[in-house]
């Protein structure tokens, strides 16, 4: 039921039916419909990880109004790193999570001690995680109170005829409308089909998890060749394990384009290239070595990369960002782990660019555009 009052002579109309009613000197014009009616905003944002939290920061440092911003997430706990990488040791000194924090005028609006914690740190440490997702977790926490939030999954969005907004369509409530949408719904591990028994990358990335799910006798098998496959063989060198057998792609590089950083490149260089594990064997992946080296192995654990998480645009799940200016269609942008930015190497390799810095310097070059777009 919408009713709007307009002026002096009522008018209702149901289902279409214009009917003519005088109440106390006022017109009501009243539709009756089914449906609840559908919410309004200039801004739609899909996704609470660090991308999310950055975009809607950076929209209010522009001078979006909070009332204009909606803001949707199934959990707002600072996505995958909040939900399971606390544990994990950051590849970042903490002097680029403060550089991250004083680079966002609207961040120096928020009092919170997380962020405090940050700026007294030791800056020359690599600390765990969980430091700045403390601090996200209360700039989320601020953010909420100011803008418009639904604890939802989306489960699609359409552009409306006339392709002037966005109808988005929730798993537990009604549609929302919104003029413009931000994607930042961040991704997934990879997986394979294999049978042997697996151990989800995300839990495999902490090491008491890790430490708790494997035993003496087990032989496993880590595919990948990237930070997360480095930082479990590192993890597994130093439990009682029988055989680890990593398949691997490429050779470790090191750095912050994409290279290892942190205690996993320190370890690569010291331990992986000077003195490996005797219970470690490397084998360049060729195709059949998977097949062939699982008969011997226990556990297995595919730390290969990661796939975007996605949900219907349009009716397609087939999404195109043009990578400078992060447009995927009229007014949809995308940001964060699921669309991130690219740096092509010496090697001609793309090297997606993600972290908390890098997020920051997308949205801070791309939002003023979106804005104006
Ligand atoms: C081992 C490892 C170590 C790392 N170390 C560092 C580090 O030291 N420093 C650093 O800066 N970065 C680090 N990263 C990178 C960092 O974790 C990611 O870049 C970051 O978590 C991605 O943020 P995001 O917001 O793009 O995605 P996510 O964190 O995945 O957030 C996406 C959000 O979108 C939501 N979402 C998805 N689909 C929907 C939907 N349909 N409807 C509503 N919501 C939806 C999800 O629930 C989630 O909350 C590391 C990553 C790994 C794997």
């Amino acid at each position: 039921l919408e009713v709007c009052i307009l002026q002096e002579r009522p008018w209702i109309t149901i289902n279409g039916a214009l009917m003519n009613s005088i109440h106390r000197g006022f017109i009501l014009l009243a539709t009756f419909s089914l449906q609840a009616a559908e919410k309004k905003f200039s801004w739609a944002i899909i996704g609470a990880g660090h991308a999310g939290i950055t975009s809607i920061s950076v929209l209010l440092e522009n001078g979006i109004l909070e009332n204009e911003i909606v803001w949707i997430d199934p959990e707002f706990n600072v996505g995958r790193l909040g939900k399971y990488y606390g544990n994990v040791p950051s590849n970042l000194k903490v002097h680029r999570y403060t550089n991250f924090l004083n680079r966002c005028s609207f961040f120096q609006t928020i009092n919170s001690t997380a962020i405090e914690a940050i700026k007294n740190y030791n800056q020359q440490e690599e600390p765990r995680l969980q430091l700045i997702i403390d601090a996200l977790q209360d700039i989320t926490n601020y953010l909420r109170s100011r803008v418009t939030t639904y604890i939802d999954n989306v489960h699609s969005i359409s552009a409306k005829e006339g392709g002037n907004s966005w109808d988005i369509k929730l798993d537990q409530n009604p549609h929302i409308n919104a003029d413009k949408v931000i994607l930042a719904i961040g991704s997934r591990p990879k997986k394979m089909a294999y049978t042997t028994s697996e151990i989800p990358l995300d839990l495999a990335l902490d090491e008491n998890i890790l430490k708790s799910m494997i035993s003496a006798e087990d032989t496993i098998m880590v595919i990948g060749s990237a930070h997360s496959a480095i930082l479990i063989l590192k993890y597994l060198s130093e439990i009682p394990v029988k055989k680890i057998i990593n398949v691997y792609s490429k050779q470790p590089t090191y750095g912050e384009l994409g290279g290892l950083e942190g205690i996993t490149a320190y370890w690569a260089k010291e331990v992986l290239e000077k003195n490996p594990p005797h219970n470690l064997i490397r084998i360049k992946y060729h195709e059949g070595v998977i097949e062939n080296y699982l008969q011997e192995c226990t556990k297995i654990i595919y730390a290969f990369g990661y796939e975007r998480n996605s949900f219907t645009v349009n009716n397609s799940n087939e999404l195109s960002i043009d990578g400078e200016t992060g447009i995927i269609e009229p007014h949809l942008y995308g940001i964060g782990f699921a669309f991130p930015e690219y740096h092509i190497n010496e090697a001609g390799l793309a090297i997606p660019l993600i972290g908390v810095n890098s997020f920051m310097k997308y949205a801070q070059q791309r939002v003023p555009l979106w804005i104006k777009d």
